[in-house]
């Protein structure tokens, strides 16, 4: 991801990764904020929970957005397994920003904003809670882990 040039030539150019269980809404949170797209059709298997990826992935990240879904608590409790994998495979600073998503499904909330919001305090990472579908936060959420890292590394560069 990065802040681009008409010309497409990249002032900055920052590896951020997507993490989360399946069928999170991680696709569409991407395709929302690439080119506001959203789409119904679900390609995930629901029961395929936590599944480690390969250190590839991970490699050179500066950034991640771990996702669960606020309807299903199990996706909340995994996020200490994403957050320990992604924390064992890249630098300290990372920016870390957990994402709540699916906020639009109001009647269906199984994980508290404060809950989730007093986790990220104690795990040290940024918190917003998104809908891909109503397209709340989606920029937001991005544009504040770019912000965070540009912030990192200007410190570093000093
Ligand atoms: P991924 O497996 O984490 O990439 O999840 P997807 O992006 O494929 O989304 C899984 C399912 O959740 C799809 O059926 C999406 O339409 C749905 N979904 C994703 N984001 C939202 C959201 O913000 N609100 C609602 N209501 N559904 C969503």
């Amino acid at each position: 991801m990065g802040a681009y040039r008409a010309d497409d030539d990249y002032d900055y150019l920052f590896k951020v990764v997507l993490i989360g269980d399946s069928g999170v809404g991680k696709s569409n949170l991407l395709s929302r904020f690439t080119r506001n797209e959203f789409s119904l059709e679900s390609k995930s298997t629901i029961g395929v929970e936590y599944r480690a990826i390969t250190s590839a992935y991970y490699r050179g990240a500066v950034g991640a957005l771990l996702v669960y879904d606020v309807t299903r608590h199990v996706t909340f409790e995994n996020v200490e397994r994403w957050l320990k994998e992604l924390r064992d495979h890249t630098d300290a600073n990372i920016v870390i920003m957990l994402v709540g998503n699916k906020a639009d499904l109001r009647h269906l909330r199984a994980v508290q904003t404060e809950d989730a919001k007093a986790f990220a305090e104690r795990e040290n990472t940024f918190f917003m809670e998104t809908s891909a579908l109503e397209s709340l936060n989606v920029e937001n959420a991005f544009t504040e882990v770019l912000t965070q890292i540009y912030r990192v590394v200007s410190r570093k560069a000093l």
